[in-house]
C-alpha cells in the first residue's frame, strides 16, 4: 500500500518557481509538499566555489524588472542579500568586423556608433511615422526590419535575442517573447512615441520600482536557493522522486510517486507543476495526447556554458557586462559574460572569471561536441576576441543544457490557450514554470508569488 500524505498544495519541481511559490505558501501557513526528481533544489541554478573562483553553472544574473524580486530579497533577509551589478559593468559590447563596439546608451552615441548603417540611422527618424503592424504573429526579426532596419536587426536585436533566449529572432514571436515592445507599437503606433508617452504602470503601495538593473545574490545565486530552502520545512521536500503522476479526484488531486523504495500518494486540493513542457505528458496522464502535445511541443534552445577562471588577467580591459556576437559575424560562440566585472568576489585579485556561451538555436549541435572540442573552440575564439595572446585559463568547467531556454515561437498561442482550458476544466491544477509568463528569473519570481497570492488570498 502506498504511504498516504495530505497537504494543501503539491508543487512539482523545486527550481526557482517551485521554491518561491513554496516559500510564500509556507509563510501563509499552508502545508505544501515539493516533489523533485533531482537530489537537490534550485533547478538550473547552481553556484560553484572552487580554487578562489565563484561561478554559476546556470543563470548568472537576473534583471530587477519586477517589484516581486525586491520583495523576495526583503522577505528572505538577512539569510541572503541582493547584489546589484557594479556600475562599471553597464556597457554592453557587440562584436563587429573583428572588434568590440559598445551598444549605444544614448541618442548621441547612436549617431556615432559604427554598429548601424548610415541609411538606418537616417531611417530611424521616420520610425514614429511608420504604419503600425497588423500581424499578431509577427516575428521579432520581421518587426525590427519593418520599423528600424537591417543593421539594427543584425547588430542589436539579433545579439540581444541570442543573449536572452539563445534564440533566433526569425522564430521568436514578439507578442509572446517581448510583450512590452509589442504593446509599445500597438498602443502608441511607434517605439519612439511609446517610449516618450508611456507612463509606468501604477505600483501597489510601498512596492519598489522595477528597474533595468542586474542582480544576483551575494556570493552567487545558490545563496538565494539556500535561503528559500531553509525557509521551507525540510520534511516537505521529497527529492529523488520518480514516476510522478497526478490523478484528478472530486475537487482534489491524488499525486502518486516513488521515492527511495517507497510508493506514496499525496492528496491535495491544489497541484502546481513548474517542470519543463517535455515532462508534462507523464505527470498529467489524464490529459489526452492531442491536448498535452500542444504544450509539450514547446521547443527549447540547447546551451553550452563554459566557465573560465584566470588567476592573472592579461587580456583586454573587462570594463563591461560582456560581449555578444551577432549571427552575421559567423563566429562559434554566442557571447561572453565578464562575470568578475559584474559582481564582487568572483575571481582572485588581478584575475578574471568569464562565462562563455555556445549553441542556442543558431548551433544546436554544440551540445554534442566533446569537452576537448568545446575547449578548443572556446580557447580559439576567446584568445582572439579578448586579446589573450595564448594565455590559457587556470579553471575550465563545461555545463550542457538540453532544455535551457524555451522559445516563445509560433506555437505559443495554442500552448497558452490549452493551459488555460486545462486549468478551467480541472480547477486547482496550475500549469506554471517558464513555459509561460517569461523566461527570466524575475519572471519566475513574479509568477510564483502571483500564484501563491491568488491561492492564499493575499
Ligand atoms: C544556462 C542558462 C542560463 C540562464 N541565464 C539566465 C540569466 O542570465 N538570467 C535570467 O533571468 N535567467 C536565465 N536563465 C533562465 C532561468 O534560469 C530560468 O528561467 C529559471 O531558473 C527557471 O526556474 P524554474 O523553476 O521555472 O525551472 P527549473 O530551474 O528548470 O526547475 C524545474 C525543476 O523541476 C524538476 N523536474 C523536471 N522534471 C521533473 C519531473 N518529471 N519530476 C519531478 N521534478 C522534475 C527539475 O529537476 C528542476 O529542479 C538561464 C537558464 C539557463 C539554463
Amino acid at each position: 500500500m502506498p504511504k498516504e500524505i495530505n497537504c494543501d498544495i503539491t508543487i512539482i519541481g523545486a527550481g526557482l518557481t517551485g521554491l518561491v511559490a513554496a516559500f510564500y505558501f509556507t509563510k501563509a501557513g499552508k502545508k505544501v509538499v515539493l516533489l523533485e526528481k533531482d537530489s537537490h533544489s534550485g533547478g538550473v541554478i547552481n553556484t560553484i566555489n572552487e580554487d578562489g573562483f565563484v561561478f554559476e553553472a546556470g543563470p548568472n544574473s537576473g534583471v530587477l524588472s519586477h517589484s516581486e524580486v525586491f520583495d523576495l530579497f526583503d522577505d528572505l533577509a538577512p539569510q541572503c542579500t541582493l547584489e546589484k551589478a557594479n556600475k562599471e559593468s553597464k556597457k554592453r559590447l557587440i562584436w563587429k568586423n573583428g572588434k568590440w563596439n559598445a551598444l549605444p546608451g544614448s541618442p548621441v552615441e547612436g549617431i556615432s556608433t559604427p554598429l548601424f548603417s548610415l541609411y538606418d540611422k537616417f531611417r530611424i527618424l521616420g520610425e514614429p511615422f511608420r504604419k503600425k503592424g497588423n500581424n499578431p504573429d509577427e516575428s521579432v526579426a520581421e518587426l525590427v526590419l519593418r520599423r528600424l532596419g537591417k543593421s539594427f536587426l543584425d547588430y542589436a536585436v539579433d545579439p540581444f535575442i541570442s543573449g536572452i533566449y539563445a534564440g533566433d529572432p526569425n522564430k521568436i514571436i514578439t507578442r509572446f517573447a517581448l510583450p512590452k515592445l509589442y504593446e509599445l507599437e500597438q498602443n502608441y503606433g511607434s517605439f519612439i512615441k511609446g517610449a516618450i508617452k508611456k507612463k509606468p504602470a501604477p505600483l501597489p503601495e510601498g512596492a519598489k520600482k522595477p528597474t533595468r538593473e542586474v542582480f544576483s545574490a551575494s556570493n552567487g545565486l545558490i545563496n538565494l536557493v539556500h535561503a528559500l530552502e531553509n525557509s521551507i520545512y525540510k520534511q516537505n521536500f521529497f527529492f529523488n522522486s520518480e514516476n510522478i503522476s497526478v490523478t484528478p479526484k472530486d475537487n482534489s488531486f491524488a499525486t502518486s510517486f516513488f521515492q527511495n523504495g517507497d510508493d506514496y500518494t499525496l492528496n491535495s486540493e491544489k497541484v502546481i507543476t513548474t517542470v519543463g513542457a517535455y515532462s508534462l505528458p507523464s505527470i498529467l496522464p489524464f490529459i489526452i495526447k492531442e491536448q498535452i502535445n500542444q504544450i509539450s511541443n514547446l521547443e527549447y534552445a540547447k546551451v553550452v556554458q563554459v566557465a573560465l577562471g584566470f588567476r592573472k588577467w592579461n587580456g583586454i580591459k573587462l570594463d563591461a557586462f560582456g560581449g555578444l556576437v551577432p549571427s552575421v559575424e559567423k563566429r562559434k560562440i554566442l557571447g561572453v559574460l565578464f562575470t568578475s566585472s559584474i559582481f564582487e568576489n568572483r575571481a582572485p585579485l588581478g584575475g578574471a572569471m568569464l562565462s562563455v556561451f555556445m549553441g542556442g538555436m543558431r548551433n544546436p549541435n554544440a551540445i554534442d561536441l566533446s569537452d576537448n572540442e568545446i575547449i578548443k573552440i572556446v580557447y580559439t575564439e576567446i584568445n582572439e576576441m579578448l586579446g589573450l595572446q595564448g594565455a590559457e585559463p587556470d579553471l575550465v568547467r563545461i555545463f550542457r543544457y538540453a532544455h535551457a531556454i524555451p522559445q516563445y515561437g509560433i506555437t505559443s498561442e495554442a500552448r497558452l490557450n490549452r493551459i488555460y482550458m486545462i486549468q478551467k476544466q480541472y480547477p486547482g491544477l496550475i500549469i506554471a514554470g517558464n513555459i509561460r509568463d517569461g523566461i527570466g528569473m524575475a519572471d519566475r519570481i513574479k509568477q510564483a508569488k502571483t500564484i501563491a497570492d491568488s491561492i492564499t488570498g493575499r
